[in-house]
């Protein structure tokens, strides 16, 4: 069977003839196939989400979050097999998979719960007996395009506020992950939700373009890499009357200080390197860390990184899956060959795996294993400048104080997330104050996220916030209200 797209309340095939495969990274399995969006397709989910604007307005947004109230019961039911469902798709250890449906539906319980929230600012008149206050209002149709490394988490990260605060959605899954769009836009149909206010459109980069320029579109949630961000920003930036607001990568680093507990900095940077196989945006692939207890970290962060459990990620024991494309271990290649050149020494190199590391039957999957070196800091290296996305990991070995630390932590064109791990609150608190990252953690793997706090970048990482509380303001837009309760026209 070829799975479809879900518009207007209806499941079709649209336009174009083309399909494509979902295929499990860590064995090569197909997962499923499914139709293939075209621009005319994402037009036809545009006039549907268009269309059913004024009915879904006219409800209460109390009323629009039963719709997800139902969808948060049934991720939390389905956790284990959801979480499977992520882990098969995406590659990610089965830990991993279940934490990205818990993400979903701590978004959704966060938007349904704001709905009962008051909303808006009563402020006070310069004039007596005005009633002033600020009202916030749907922006109409907010388009969502989502990258594959959270397939489940993202998508309601951009939609469920949405949604509550009245608008209409059309979203565009990754193209990597089209079965988890699949589950998700049955969750929105057995919920019940009215025909036109949730649209999926499966497809690729063309697809997700459409949305960008199209007219009748007022806010574009993108998350994804800097290169398609960048173009999104700039396309929606031609138009007055839209918003973008956009999420992308990082070259994310940690600060390990002379006063650092090295129990924890270990921890910390062995999460945040490996972690999703460091395809993570808030991976961490610059280590940077203080000479007098550099070579002690060193020998236990490479112990570790020589022998982090690389394998089946169904399994409970793995800690880290395969990548998540043949192209993308290519790519991470490429960089690991243009760290060799860069790098002062090579000190794990797992690039390729053994057949005796690989398992069973899973001899088709996009193996890589942990990459770490160390350079002398030189501003032009491109390595420890650039996202890999992936296990590569630069060690750096600073001298001096806090400040240098944090220099060197922030030279890169990137701004999303980063950490200093230290006893010393002196040190900890000028790194949260100088750090240019939107997500700074402190004695914690760079790598958590949670509803309640602004999940976003600075620099190249990002403008606006798609994602998590912050999105209210990428969604409506507000209006000043003034009321006379007077007669008094003066
Ligand atoms: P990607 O940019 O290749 O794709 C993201 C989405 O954009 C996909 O749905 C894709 O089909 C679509 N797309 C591609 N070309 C497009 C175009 N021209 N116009 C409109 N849409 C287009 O990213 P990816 O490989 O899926 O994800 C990895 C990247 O995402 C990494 O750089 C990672 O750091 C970043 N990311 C950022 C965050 C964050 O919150 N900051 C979270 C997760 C991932």
């Amino acid at each position: 069977m070829t799975y479809q797209h879900y518009i207007d309340g209806e499941w079709v095939d649209g336009h174009g003839t083309d399909t494509f495969e979902s295929t499990n990274p860590a064995n090569g399995e197909t997962l499923g196939e499914f139709r293939q969006g075209t621009p005319e397709d994402i037009e036809d989910a545009i006039a549907a989400a268009d269309a059913a604007e004024d009915e879904w307005q006219s409800m209460s947004r109390i009323a629009r979050a039963e719709y997800l109230w139902d969808i948060y019961h049934e991720l939390k039911d389905r956790h284990q097999e959801l979480g499977e469902v992520v882990t098969k798709e995406c590659g990610k250890e089965i830990s991993e998979g279940k934490a990205d449906v818990a993400e979903a539906w701590h978004m959704v319980e966060w938007a349904a719960g704001d709905a009962r929230h008051p909303k808006g600012d009563v402020v006070p008149s310069e004039i007596a007996d005005k009633d002033a206050y600020m009202r916030r209002k749907p922006r109409g149709v907010v388009g969502c395009i989502t990258p594959w490394n959270f397939p489940v988490a993202i998508p309601f990260w951009h939609m469920a506020v949405a949604l509550v605060e009245g608008n209409t959605v059309v979203w565009k899954p990754a193209e990597q992950t089209p079965w988890c769009g699949q589950i998700i836009a049955e969750m929105f149909e057995d919920a019940g939700i009215p025909e036109g206010v949730f649209n999926m459109v499966q497809g690729f980069g063309d697809a997700g373009a459409r949305i960008v320029d199209h007219d009748d579109v007022d806010t574009v949630l993108f998350t994804g890499s800097a290169e398609v961000g960048q173009e999104v920003g700039q396309k929606v930036a031609e138009d007055p009357g839209k918003l973008a607001a956009c999420e992308m990568g990082g070259k994310n680093g940690i600060v390990v200080t002379e006063e650092a507990d090295l129990d924890i900095a270990v921890h910390s940077a062995v999460m945040s390197s490996f972690k999703t196989t460091g395809q993570r945006c808030v991976s961490s692939e610059r280590l940077i860390v203080h000479e007098d207890v550099y070579d002690e970290f060193k020998e236990r962060y490479v112990e570790v990184a020589k022998d982090v459990a690389v394998g089946d990620p169904l399994d409970e024991g793995t800690f880290m899956g395969p990548a998540i494309e043949p192209e993308h271990v290519e790519k991470i290649q490429k960089y690991n060959d243009l760290a060799r050149e860069e790098a002062k020494n090579v000190l794990v190199d797992r690039t390729e795996l053994g057949d005796d590391e690989i398992p069973e039957g899973h001899e088709d999957g996009n193996w890589v294993g942990p990459f770490v070196y160390e350079v002398d800091y030189d501003p032009d290296l491109r390595s420890i400048k650039e996202e890999v996305f992936g296990p590569h990991v630069a060690l750096i070995e600073y001298s001096g104080d806090i400040e240098r630390a944090v220099e060197i932590h922030n030279d890169t064109p990137y701004g999303l997330a980063g950490a200093v791990i230290s006893e010393d609150y002196r040190q900890i608190n000028y790194y949260r104050d100088n750090a240019e990252v939107g997500l700074a953690y402190g004695n914690l793997p760079c790598i958590g996220a949670e509803v309640q706090l602004p999940f976003g970048g600075v620099k190249k990482s990002g403008n606006g916030y798609p994602s998590a509380r912050e999105v209210i303001e990428a969604v409506t837009e507000r209006t000043a209200w003034t009321l006379n309760n007077s007669k008094d026209i003066e």
